[in-house]
């Protein structure tokens, strides 16, 4: 009889474990308290316009290939992939680049906003190559043990952490502008990270969108979790919608199942937990067995920064790049109120997506969505929103549009609508609203992080991003293949070390 497996959560991490094991044999049924599938990567549907809730940048899209491939199939037969070229823009006060993966272009772009500094370029790429080499295979191996840690891959790969160093200092050692130091450590925020503390081993990012490229798919991110819904239905699959799970059933240490919102209870021989990583540990699981992560222990860790988002369907089309990024003209000052002071910055960064310009089928004819994502303190500090978020959203929209094209936006709004950090917390689960999951601090990562086969169960995993390897689409997907591949471990069926692939880019 084949092992069941249920998943708490059809977020990407639930999806791609599910259809992983289900493609391996195991009897798999995930459950999905919402009425669909995608959870922070779900659409937002309004009067014709589809949004992506959160991620908008696939990068590393070899990885995605390579989950569907577990699968026996292609992810181009299910997602159409654009690539972009500019990946970004990036507009200073007193620069602006349009940051490309085209070596020559971004050389000469760097040449233009800041002479005599192209020559970091290569420096940058040739360092960052042989730290992302050394690196990517620690992001695909499980550290259930300390052990682990003292063991190849990441043995090597140590040299190669500058331990000592942030991003931002990490980069000094290519460019002298701190704007041009920026281009390359902004990234840091993917992570929910400010570059002065996000650790310099992430200073590979920026080299992996320069080398990888960064790719759209038509109808949005959001389709990559249908299309893996997808797959794991035609694997035969159980998705169970609207069915919150109320906690994880267990006997001292074994978990025997989970009980749903109506007193269900479906019995497992593995449990995975998608949920949110700290909501989970919080609400889901028998607080004797999880005091390490006890509401204390939690407060007293790192978490990711939170975003204000305002998703608008406008009723024309504006011609500016797919991906903007807004620097606050005292950045720093920006980034320490989020991540030190917990406050609201008097400074105001955002990024805005006008995936219109490459995507016509997210808005109706001639209309457009522009997505507006502001980093904010996370839940830990004590901004009250139901106060401030009328107020922050005009701020946020006055600087909208002085800094970009869209000089009548607001004459043009046709739907809208607003998340603040409460809406992540409440309507989603996310632990103190903290978008990118726990911060990736090096208290934080490897065998720190919460384990992929959780330490507090013998026979929970976690998939997504708040386990190893981390928050991201790529490193959520490698998360899921890491559990999936233990419990293959666990019960004796095939699968291939990840780290044995070659990496290439097919789409
Ligand atoms: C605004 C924003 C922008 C982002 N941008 C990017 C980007 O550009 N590129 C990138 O790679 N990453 C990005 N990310 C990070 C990351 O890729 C996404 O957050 C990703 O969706 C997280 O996936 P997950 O599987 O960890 O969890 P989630 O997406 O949170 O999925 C968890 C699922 O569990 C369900 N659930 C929760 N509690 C229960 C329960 N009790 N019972 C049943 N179901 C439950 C939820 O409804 C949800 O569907 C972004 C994130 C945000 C929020």
């Amino acid at each position: 009889m084949a092992k069941k497996i249920v998943i708490v959560g059809a977020g990407p991490g639930g999806l791609t474990a599910g259809m992983i094991l289900k493609h391996r044999g195991f009897d798999v049924e995930i459950f999905e308290k919402e009425g669909c599938v995608g959870g922070r990567n779900a659409p937002i549907k309004m009067n014709g316009f589809t949004f992506d809730t959160g991620p908008t940048f696939l990068m590393m899209s070899f990885i995605l290939e390579e989950m569907f491939e577990e699968t026996g199939r292609k992810a181009k037969d299910y997602l159409e992939f654009i690539h972009l070229d500019p990946m970004y823009r990036l507009n200073f006060f007193d620069n602006e680049v349009l940051a490309s993966d085209d070596h020559d272009k971004m050389e000469a772009e760097i040449k233009r906003e800041f002479p005599g500094e192209e020559g970091g370029l290569n420096k940058y790429l040739k360092r960052e190559k042989k730290r992302f080499d050394y690196l990517f295979p620690c992001l695909q191996k499980p550290y259930s043990s300390f052990s682990d840690m003292l063991k190849n891959p990441l043995l090597k790969a140590i040299p190669h952490l500058d331990l000592h160093l942030s991003v931002f200092k990490a980069l000094g050692r290519y460019f002298k502008s701190d704007n041009l130091k920026f281009c390359f450590t902004f990234q840091s925020k993917y992570l929910g990270m400010s570059a002065w503390e996000c650790p310099a081993a992430f200073a590979m990012v920026a080299y992996i969108e320069h080398k990888w490229g960064i790719y759209h798919v038509t109808g949005g991110l959001n389709r990559i979790s249908e299309a893996m819904a997808g797959v794991f239905l035609e694997e035969g699959g159980k998705l169970r919608f609207n069915t919150k799970v109320k906690r994880l059933v267990n006997t001292g240490r074994n978990v025997t199942g989970v009980e749903l919102e109506d007193g269900t209870v479906v019995n497992a021989d593995e449990v995975i937990v998608n949920a949110d990583f700290s909501y989970a540990a919080v609400n889901l699981m028998d607080k004797k067995y999880v005091k390490k992560y006890a509401p204390d222990k939690l407060k007293k860790r790192k978490y990711s920064c939170s975003t204000f988002m305002i998703y608008l369907g406008v009723k024309k089309k504006y011609n500016f790049p797919h991906h903007n990024v807004f620097f606050a003209e005292d950045y720093r000052r920006n980034v320490e109120d989020i991540f030190d002071r917990l406050k609201l910055s008097d400074q105001i960064s955002f990024y805005v997506q006008n995936a219109s310009v490459t995507d016509p089928t997210l808005a109706p004819e001639g209309k457009s969505t522009i997505y507006i994502l502001v980093p904010v303190a996370n839940l830990k500090g004590d901004i009250d929103w139901e106060k401030e978020k009328d107020a922050f959203k005009e701020r946020v929209l006055d600087e909208v549009v002085k800094r970009t094209e869209m000089k009548d936006l607001r004459e043009n709004i046709e739907v809208e609508k607003v998340y603040t950090p409460d809406t992540w917390r409440d309507g989603l689960n996310v632990y103190y609203g903290a978008t990118f999951n726990l911060g990736h601090n090096l208290r934080q990562m490897l065998y720190f992080r919460p384990r992929n086969r959780f330490e507090c169960f013998d026979n929970v995993y976690l998939a997504g991003g708040g386990t190893h390897p981390g928050s991201g689409l790529p490193t959520i997907y490698e998360s899921a293949r890491i559990s999936a591949n233990m419990i293959c471990k666990k019960h004796g069926v095939p699968y291939i070390d990840p780290t044995k692939l070659d990496r290439k880019n097919t789409i």
